[in-house]
């Protein structure tokens, strides 16, 4: 049994806490939110005053925060609020599963190395289901030795633990991913808008295209057109699912990568933009398969 610190008890680090909890380990938790640390005590979580706290004399801190400034101030500190990386005993383990900028992730992992942590950063696939059931995809970045003293702690909370190479790698691992999702998913709206337009049956076009050179995961799993495949949010008015907020954030995070690195990704960036439009008009707590109503230019 390890003490663990946890810091974000929200959708996601609420359910991850519980899963650590319940594989026997002490867990003692921090969040600025009252409902969060008050639903972590319910379900029978330590909780403490800081994230400085929640990092003093344990064997390991996760961190499950919003963005890159949130991650960056509980590490490193700010204000008047001492860093987890200067509260923390030499040798914490460090895992960081929260979803920002590649320069953050890269930041902190700079700070922990040099004060003698091992850390990981381990970004997330598999939404709060996954959360609940544990069986989370972790892409985790950081050096050989900081993922296998992670992995243990890892394996808790995620299904499949994929060491996706040096500090940051995680995160790049992630937005990558999320924008093929982005660009996919926009593609399966454009190509289904256009076929019903055009007196195809959507359905049709799937039993095609889903066997044909056409087929993708989006299309599959989260097919943006009712009656088409059962279980995607399309057939639940759009309920989550994977949010368009969410997608919008990551195709951001994407962008922000693609500038930093020079690379072109035109496609990413059209993404990044459509799904702007449409998080704008109010759609955010919407599923990201609902983009095809602003393709086909629905209410
Ligand atoms: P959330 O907003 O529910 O939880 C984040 C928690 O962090 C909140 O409870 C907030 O109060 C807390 N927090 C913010 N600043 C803090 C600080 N300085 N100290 C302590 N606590 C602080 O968000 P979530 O849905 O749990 O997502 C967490 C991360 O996981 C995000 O980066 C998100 O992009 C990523 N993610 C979410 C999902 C999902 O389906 N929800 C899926 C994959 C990845």
């Amino acid at each position: 049994m390890a003490e663990i610190g946890f810091i974000g008890l929200g959708n996601m680090g609420g359910p991850m806490a519980r899963n650590l909890k319940a594989a026997g380990h002490a867990v003692k938790g921090f969040d600025v939110m009252p409902a969060a640390v008050e639903a972590a005590r319910d379900a029978g979580i330590e909780t403490v005053d800081s994230a400085a706290a929640a990092a003093d004399g344990v064997e390991a801190v996760f961190t499950m925060l919003p963005a890159g400034r949130h991650v960056r101030a509980v590490y490193l500190g700010a204000d008047d609020q001492a860093g987890v990386i200067a509260a923390a005993r030499k040798g914490t383990v460090m895992i960081d599963s929260s979803t920002i900028d590649v320069a953050s992730a890269r930041a902190v992992h700079a700070a922990a190395a040099e004060a003698g942590m091992p850390m990981v950063d381990a970004p997330v696939s598999g939404g709060v289901g996954g959360a609940e059931a544990g069986t989370l995809t972790m892409m985790v970045g950081g050096p050989d030795a900081a993922f296998a003293a992670a992995k243990p702690y890892l394996e808790i909370v995620g299904g499949r633990v994929i060491h996706a190479g040096g500090p940051g790698n995680g995160q790049v691992a992630k937005v990558c991913n999320n924008m093929i999702l982005g660009i996919t998913m926009i593609a399966n709206a454009e190509a289904f808008t256009l076929a019903e337009k055009l007196g195809l049956d959507p359905k049709v076009l799937f039993d095609i295209s889903s066997t044909s050179s056409g087929s993708n995961w989006a299309m599959l799993n989260h097919n943006p057109v009712p009656g088409v495949v059962e279980t995607a949010a399309a057939n639940r008015d759009y309920m989550p699912g994977f949010s368009t907020a969410m997608m919008h954030k990551d195709l951001q995070l994407a962008q922000a990568a693609a500038q930093e690195a020079g690379a072109a990704t035109p496609l990413g960036a059209e993404a990044a933009a459509l799904y702007t439009l449409f998080a704008n008009a109010g759609h955010g707590d919407l599923d990201y398969s609902a983009i095809i109503k602003l393709i086909a230019a629905e209410d």
